[in-house]
């Protein structure tokens, strides 16, 4: 079985980790963790850098330091993981789920411009009222899906015209670029993912970024428990402990020394798919937003006959996956707003698939998947 995503951990993970082992520092102390984050600055140029221990818990931190909470909303794209949406339920805030674009699969622009004109009242300044149920609207996460981005320029054009927080959630984007700026230096906070399935990984974890100094100690101070002194146990807040340890610190650092190479091979899996598939029966990629460097995560494509394709491909040696259900179909939140004009969400859930994508691929077993799904449209 040719498999989906599968990490590659040939680096110095086994050195750095040992050295945890050796040393004693597995846990909140250590070396790596600092060291993490600032490597993960000098990459993606941010300011501040939190780890904590996974993507929804950087997602849940950051709405918590906008003050997202109880009878709240938070505007989120329908098609996402479910881990965006937990992360505002967490908050005791509810989602406005926002259709995506048909074309690139992000956030629709035009759709939220529309709610944003129509369905919200921004008279009085610094605050932003859902006017069905004069709900106040905190912060609006758009999610980059598989790595690609909206039209950037104007999402942040709307939200400075609507004084709209932004949560980036980044945490597929990692290496992606708008206009030559890396995702998750956007928003007032962005955030990242290192689950096992994403680009680079430390098994499971995460990251926040913000600009602002203020809020960067604020994000380290409520992920480790909100102790306000280095002896005493004295905490001055209802903190959390969503801290990465150093042990997963340490495969972060080696994971990040291969990231250039992740990265070039992602894009030529993405290339080569690209060139492969293109005219194989109804096969439709996604458009890359004009601006966009993608980080080529996982490759997805739609087509008319995804059930019928995605059985084939994992009976016959190709594991492939279909695409997120739509948040809007899912039991808890169904009763959540759903905003739209069409209905590309569900269109997209019932086309997309998602075929081997591992940074390791070889160009054979690419070969193999090509001819799979060639074979599939001609039988
Ligand atoms: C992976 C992912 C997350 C959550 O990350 P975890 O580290 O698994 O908690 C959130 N949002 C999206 C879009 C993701 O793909």
């Amino acid at each position: 079985m040719i498999p989906l995503s599968i990490p590659q951990l040939g680096g110095n993970e086994w050195t750095y980790v040992k050295e945890c082992l050796d040393t004693g520092w597995v846990s909140s102390a250590g070396k790596f963790v600092g060291l993490f984050e600032e490597r993960m600055l000098a990459y993606n140029g941010s300011a501040h850098a939190i780890a904590c221990m996974n993507g929804t818990a950087a997602l849940h931190v950051s709405q918590l330091l906008l003050g997202v909470g109880p009878g709240d909303l938070v505007l989120a794209p329908n098609i996402t993981f479910v881990a965006t949406l937990n992360a505002i339920a967490y908050t005791g805030a509810e989602a406005v789920l926002i259709d995506v674009d048909p074309a690139n699969w992000q956030l629709d622009l035009n759709v939220l411009e529309r709610f944003l004109k129509e369905e919200c009242d921004s008279s009085t300044a610094g605050e932003l009222v859902h006017k069905a149920d004069e709900k106040r609207i905190k912060a609006i996460m758009p999610v980059h899906v598989l790595g690609n981005i909206c039209n950037m320029d104007r999402l942040l054009s709307l939200c400075e015209t609507y004084g709209l927080p932004i949560v980036e959630d980044s945490t597929e984007a990692l290496g992606s670029t708008y206009n030559g700026c890396h995702a998750g230096t956007f928003g007032t906070f962005g955030t990242s993912s290192f689950n096992g399935n994403k680009i680079m990984t430390t098994g499971g974890g995460g990251m926040i970024f913000t600009q602002d100094a203020d809020l960067a100690a604020r994000a380290k101070h409520l992920t480790t428990t909100a102790k306000t002194d280095p002896l005493d146990y004295f905490h001055d807040e209802t903190g959390y402990n969503y801290r990465l340890v150093n042990v997963l610190a340490a495969m972060g650092v080696a994971q990040l020394e291969q990231f250039p190479g992740f990265l070039a091979a992602k894009k030529k899996m993405d290339a080569f798919y690209r060139q492969e598939l293109a005219g194989v029966g109804d096969v439709r990629f996604q458009e890359i937003t004009e601006g966009v460097d993608p980080n080529c995560w996982l490759f997805t494509f739609r087509t008319a006959r995804m059930r019928e394709l995605l059985t084939y491909l994992n009976a016959n040696g190709v594991q492939s996956r279909p695409f997120w259900a739509p948040m809007n179909q899912l039991p808890m939140y169904a009763g959540w707003r759903y905003y739209h004009q069409e209905d590309n969400s569900s269109l997209l859930h019932a086309e997309a698939i998602s075929i081997p994508s591992s940074s390791g691929i070889t160009v054979k077993q690419m070969t193999e998947v090509v001819e799979k799904i060639k074979a599939f449209y001609q039988g």
